[in-house]
């Protein structure tokens, strides 16, 4: 469906909007309506209707329907990405990487449902509970609410949305105001095109829209800042709902003296300025061994410096694209002006470019430390500080020295990068490879201490949507239990020899009367 059909019926009905802008030149490509709480309330409700019937499709006739969404995202690629592209200025490279990562996802939970969230026959540990079946059925919050931001606008709301629906869940999608139109598409799509069920919605809006939605759903997936995150925990402790919060990072490149040079200065570059800087997994620090120091920063100035920044299109060509929140390069604004101030050396970029659009060009900052913003705060732009450290233990002690704690990667010899990679405080870390462990679904990816709460992918990605339901069944018994009513002496001296016999380790204790 063409996006100015999705406007045209999105901005008919009702007052206050808000417009979407491309960043690349600021013209407006969309004007949206503003969904209040009371909008909000209706779409949760529907969805919450539905949801009955969606969880009763199983986890088979479930991965039927959203294999149509793989489907018809395969077909539609190119439309997607050149929607989403005009909404974050990103390249088209990194416009089209979205789609083929949710289905990945959909094939991913299409195929393990069942293993991970299936329902589980438990074997009972003590003979004295021999006389019941125990069985667990996991069972879906019936409405999740995902709360998105707006640097990768499918990945970051469907890739949260698809294991949720697999789970039996209903999804309201809270896109990031600032880049809603391919998710809207998207959606549109589903219920229109695919005649997916009535359990996937969005809702628009800014922050007070967020909020409605915490007070509607029974769980919420946020992924954004740690300042927003602070406030929708506040307000879901109102309602005891649940908070799965994927948080910022300020992630460290460890390279040491073995690393292969060419791999780790090319990594180094995609890993700090792929889709401009701006993904929370991005390499904001690298820690260089001190005998190869000089050779890899003028190696990676010299890289960063054939980056080709500009916008493209289907034929590919630019690699660094716009910033996306014009907040947001303030931001990096500052981080470098403080750098420079405290006697830091710009090497590549180090000012925001002129003219129209919101582009700021890949910036690297030699000469740092850690009173610097730019080594302690989240910058989430193109701007990488490199310092030079002693050996691996100094390394690892400045990779750990942040509230941050998301992602990290170390280049080496690989016993070697593996063996530092061990000691890093956070939820992945990548040897001799950056970025690419998001794309390990497989396997839980998430923040330690400020950078969240709670895991997406594998396991984890799935489970937190749902709650065990355990179910005690009964094979034989008697009319009156050896635990009920009445509590006399023989009854309870017999109970306590036949526990102690079961829990004691050894015989003395079994048999002593
Ligand atoms: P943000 O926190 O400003 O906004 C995120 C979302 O929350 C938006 O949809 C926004 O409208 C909504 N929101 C704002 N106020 C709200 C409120 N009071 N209640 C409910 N919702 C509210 O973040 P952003 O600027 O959109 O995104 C950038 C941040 O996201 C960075 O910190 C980045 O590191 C982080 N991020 C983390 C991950 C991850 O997986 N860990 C991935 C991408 C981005």
């Amino acid at each position: 469906m063409a996006i100015d059909t999705i406007r045209e019926r999105l901005t008919s009905e009702r007052g206050e909007s808000f417009e979407v802008h491309n960043p690349a030149d600021g013209s407006v490509i969309g004007t949206l309506p503003v969904d209040g709480p009371e909008r909000v309330r209706e779409v949760v409700a529907r969805v919450r209707a539905n949801q009955p019937a969606w969880e009763a499709l199983g986890n088979k006739g479930r991965a039927r329907q959203l294999g149509k969404l793989r489907d018809w995202l395969l077909d539609n690629q190119d439309q997607i990405a050149a929607t989403m592209q005009a909404e974050t200025g990103k390249v088209r490279a990194e416009a089209a990487s979205e789609v083929p990562y949710i289905a990945d996802l959909i094939n991913f939970y299409g195929k393990t449902a069942n293993k991970l969230i299936g329902e589980q026959r438990v074997t009972p540990h003590s003979p004295l509970m021999r006389t019941k079946r125990l069985r667990v059925q996991y069972r879906p919050y019936p409405v999740v609410g995902v709360i998105s931001p707006w640097n990768f606008p499918l990945i970051l709301s469907l890739g949260d949305a698809i294991p949720a629906l697999q789970a039996g869940a209903a999804v309201v999608i809270k896109p990031s105001e600032v880049t809603p139109l391919g998710l809207g598409e998207l959606v549109e799509a589903w219920k229109r095109e695919i005649g997916g069920a009535d359990v996937l919605d969005v809702v628009n809006g800014m922050g007070e829209t967020g909020s409605a939605l915490v007070d509607e759903a029974d769980f919420i997936q946020f992924t954004g800042s740690d300042r927003t995150a602070k406030k929708v925990l506040v307000r879901a402790a109102e309602t005891l709902t649940p908070v799965s919060a994927e948080l910022g990072g300020k992630d460290p490149m460890i390279v040491l003296k073995s690393a292969d040079m060419d791999k780790a200065v090319n990594a180094a570059t995609w890993g700090s300025f792929a889709n401009s800087g701006q993904i929370c997994i991005s390499v904001e620090r690298l820690y260089v061994e001190e005998p190869i120091y000089d050779e890899f920063v003028k190696r990676l100035t010299e890289e960063v410096g054939k980056l080709n920044q500009g916008m493209d299109d289907e034929h590919y060509g630019s690699e660094v694209g716009a910033m996306t929140f014009p907040p947001q390069t303030k931001i990096v604004e500052d981080h470098v002006e403080d750098a420079r101030r405290s006697g830091a050396t710009i090497l590549t970029g180090g000012r925001r470019l002129e003219g129209e659009g919101d582009w700021y060009p890949p910036t690297v900052i030699a000469d740092v430390d850690h009173s610097m913003k730019v080594m302690r705060d989240e910058s989430f732009g193109p701007v990488v500080g490199v310092m030079k450290v002693r050996d691996a233990d100094e390394a690892v002690r400045l990779a750990n020295d942040t509230r941050y704690g998301l992602n990290a990667t170390v280049f080496g010899k690989t016993s070697e990068a593996e063996a530092v990679a061990r000691r890093l405080e956070v939820g992945t870390a990548n040897v001799n490879d950056v970025l690419t462990g998001f794309l390990a679904s497989d396997v839980p990816m998430g923040g330690w201490k400020d950078s969240g709460i709670g895991f997406r992918h594998g396991e984890y990605g799935i489970k937190k949507f749902v709650r065990p339901e355990s179910l005690v069944i009964t094979r034989f018994g008697q009319k009156r239990e050896a635990l009920y009513f009445p509590y006399t002496e023989k009854r309870r001296k017999l109970l306590r020899r036949i526990a102690t016999f079961v829990n004691a380790r050894d015989w003395r204790r079994r048999l002593r009367r």
